[in-house]
């Protein structure tokens, strides 16, 4: 068996692994996508120490970085279940189980749908999720962002740099964006905000040419004519896999102690998957090296 079996390969599971093998102790990972969401990530500006780099750039390093090390790497595997007997045990789409002492959850998140009419039909023709990837698709063209959070309001700010106009969508009465956020989102000319609103559907022929909405107010449904949605709101983590095995917030983020423990004696949780309040590469990374070493701890007591 494994000391640590660590499952997603995105910069919380490569940094939990490195971690753990430097400790000499029998370390496997198991990833679906080795790099997780970096690999849709165009420039990366804020992983300290390293000024400008790529998200593709990034996930090479980070595979390169693990592969320095006796790493047992199984990629393009799925994790989906996991149980605790003597050991805990981890089951893969493909029917092997893998057997280890600690587990290390790190398998991420992804972003949120809006669930309409419209939105899976469409999707890379004309609805997108990622401003920094498709953006540039759409200069000189009408585009919607659906949220209003900071997401929302920063995609905004960024597509209305490129495209002709943005039109905002916000369920709620207000923004929940940070007040300088949406002070700069309302300084710029060719921006629409829409708020109380409720998206109804993408509409399209081969793609997309407007999007539906009800004035939460009136009732009243209303139609946009425009080329792209970028749908910005909230991220989702791939934990659904888990059940009730593992505590889970209401959001279904993995609940974790200071020493990144979850609720299952032996297993740990590190990144976007866990209810740490902030979703960056340098926390990941962080908090993958906190859940190897909280295993580490976990192996030399038990
Ligand atoms: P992820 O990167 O999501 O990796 C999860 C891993 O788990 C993947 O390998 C995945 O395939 C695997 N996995 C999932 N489910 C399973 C399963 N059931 N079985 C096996 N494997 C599984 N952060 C910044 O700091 N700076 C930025 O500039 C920045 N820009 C971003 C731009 C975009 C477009 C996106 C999407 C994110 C951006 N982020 C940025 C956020 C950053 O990418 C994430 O915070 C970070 O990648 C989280 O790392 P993670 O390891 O927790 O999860």
């Amino acid at each position: 068996p494994f000391d640590v079996l660590v499952v997603g390969g995105g910069p919380a599971g490569a940094s939990a692994a490195i971690y753990a093998a430097r400790k000499g102790i029998r370390t496997g990972i198991v990833a679906e996508r080795f790099g997780g969401q970096i690999l849709d990530t165009l420039g990366i500006e804020n992983f300290i120490s390293v000024k400008q780099t790529e998200g593709p750039k990034l996930a090479a390093s980070l595979e390169e970085h693990v592969k320095e090390y006796n790493i047992d790497v199984m990629k393009l595997q799925r994790a989906k279940r996991l149980e605790r007997k003597d050991l805990i045990e981890l089951e893969l789409e493909s029917g092997a189980v893998l057997k280890s002492k600690t587990v290390i959850l790190s398998t991420g998140a992804r972003w949120r749908n809006i669930g309409v009419p419209g939105e899976i039909e469409f999707k890379n023709k004309g609805v997108a999720y990622c401003p920094h990837c498709d953006g540039p698709l759409f200069v000189g063209k009408d585009v919607a962002v659906v949220g209003g959070g900071n997401s929302g309001v920063e995609a905004a700010i960024d597509l209305a740099g490129i495209v002709k106009h943005v039109t905002v969508l916000e369920y709620n009465a207000e923004l929940k964006a940070d007040e300088v956020l949406q002070q700069r989102l309302y300084s710029l000319p060719n921006v629409t905000v829409l708020k109380n609103v409720q998206t109804k559907e993408i509409t399209g022929d081969d793609k997309v040419n407007g999007i539906a909405y009800v004035e939460r107010e009136t009732g009243e449904t209303k139609h946009v004519e425009l080329q792209g949605v970028f749908v910005q709101i909230g991220l989702v983590p791939n934990t659904d896999w888990l059940g009730e095995s593992i505590e889970r917030t209401r959001m279904g983020e993995i609940v974790v102690d200071q020493h990144g423990a979850t609720s299952m004696p032996g297993v740990f949780a590190a990144g976007d998957c866990t209810n740490s309040p902030y979703k960056q590469i340098i926390i990941s990374m962080g908090s993958g090296a906190t859940a190897s070493l909280g295993a580490f701890d976990y192996l030399i007591r038990n």
